[in-house]
């Protein structure tokens, strides 16, 4: 059949999602999901706000950016939203990287697909054996740096130091970090924005606040940088976030309560597993989001264990890649996900 790809994409190789198996059995610990509802208040707040589908959505989302400039301690005119992070990250790399893009070679594998489809030169820098990023490697580079903190897959922190070294290195380079996982533990480098020009901050509710079904992420720097994103926003889709994803926003950042249940029930059981994984002889990579990263067991390689573990209806995620094909992502669920996984593995092992 004929294909009407234009000829400098086709050779795109897309980003791969996890799986999203339907079924009534399924332990699903394969894409960072939260395992708990969105709070009461953001339902509530979804189901009124359908009055308004009729309508089109306020395209500076303002009643969301007000809130959230509250929840950040910064200036309306220094926030931006987006239908989900990941549309904010293609405005960056789209819009930010016309001296190319330099990020670790183990990370948030997005950034390399959007490099592609945007033909943004790509530098990699190869993280250290126990995964922690070389920032010195960073320095002398001009390209736009891209850290996703704590990263991804890994869950490793880089703490607020090292990022305020990575923005000293160069003052006229600009650092964009990718907090998708901080509220489980690291510290959002928001704090700096205000001393750093050259620092954009792009956070996310489909992790800490169970909304990665409604499409919501912002980013947080100088109001330069807003305004290109926002030249940026309006020059692809003035109409990024509905109406129920703004209404849904707005709601969960109003039940701070909630919030801070499910994050330390998270954090809790992240403990647990943890622990249970380090028990049975695991590698476990000490681990600020809301997965752990494990493998590199003496008896069973992550592989092996992926597909057996999702023959018994349990998703986990395996990257088939250099230097993490011997590990497994896996989500932190329930307590009693957690439980039974502990148990499953054991079986696996034969203990
Ligand atoms: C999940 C994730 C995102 C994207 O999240 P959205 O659902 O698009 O907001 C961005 N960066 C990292 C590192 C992630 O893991």
């Amino acid at each position: 059949m004929k294909s009407f790809i234009s000829p400098q994409l086709n050779n795109i190789v897309p980003y791969t999602p996890g799986e999203q198996p339907q079924g009534e059995n399924i332990v699903k610990l394969n894409t960072n999901e939260s395992p708990f509802p969105p709070s009461p208040l953001v339902v509530k707040a979804v189901t009124e706000a359908s009055d308004q589908l009729r309508l089109y959505p306020d395209p500076f989302s303002y009643p969301l950016i007000k809130k959230l400039a509250q929840a950040e301690r910064v200036e309306e005119n220094q926030i931006a939203v987006s239908n989900g992070s990941d549309e904010m990250l293609a405005f960056c790399f789209q819009g930010f990287c016309g001296d190319g893009a330099v990020f670790p070679n183990i990370t948030y594998s997005f950034y390399e697909v959007y490099c592609s489809l945007y033909f943004v030169q790509k530098t990699l820098v190869k993280l250290n054996a126990d995964f922690t990023i070389p920032i010195e490697r960073f320095a002398g580079l001009k390209s736009t740096v891209f850290i996703a903190n704590p990263n991804a897959p890994t869950g490793v922190f880089l703490p607020l130091d090292k990022i305020k070294t990575l923005l000293e290195q160069d003052r006229s380079r600009l650092v964009v970090v990718d907090e998708a996982y901080i509220d489980f533990g690291g510290e959002s480098a928001v704090r700096l924005v205000e001393h750093y020009d050259n620092l954009l901050v792009i956070k996310t509710f489909s992790k800490s606040r169970s909304l990665a079904g409604a499409r919501l992420g912002y980013a947080v720097g100088s109001e330069s940088i807003i305004a290109d994103i926002n030249r940026i926003r309006f020059s692809f889709n003035s109409y990024n976030v509905g109406v129920m994803n703004m209404a849904a926003g707005i709601a969960s950042l109003e039940d701070s309560d909630y919030f801070e249940v499910c994050r330390s029930e998270i954090i809790k059981t992240r403990g647990f597993m943890t622990q249970q994984l380090s028990l049975l002889g695991f590698k476990v990579i000490n681990s600020k989001a809301n997965f752990i990263f494990a493998g590199e067991h003496e008896l069973i390689h992550a592989r092996v264990l992926y597909e057996r573990l999702k023959k018994k209806g349990i998703y986990v995620r395996y990257f088939d890649r250099e230097y993490i094909d011997n590990f497994l992502r896996i989500t932190v669920g329930t307590m009693s996900q957690a439980k039974l996984l502990a148990e499953e593995i054991k079986k696996e092992l034969l203990l």
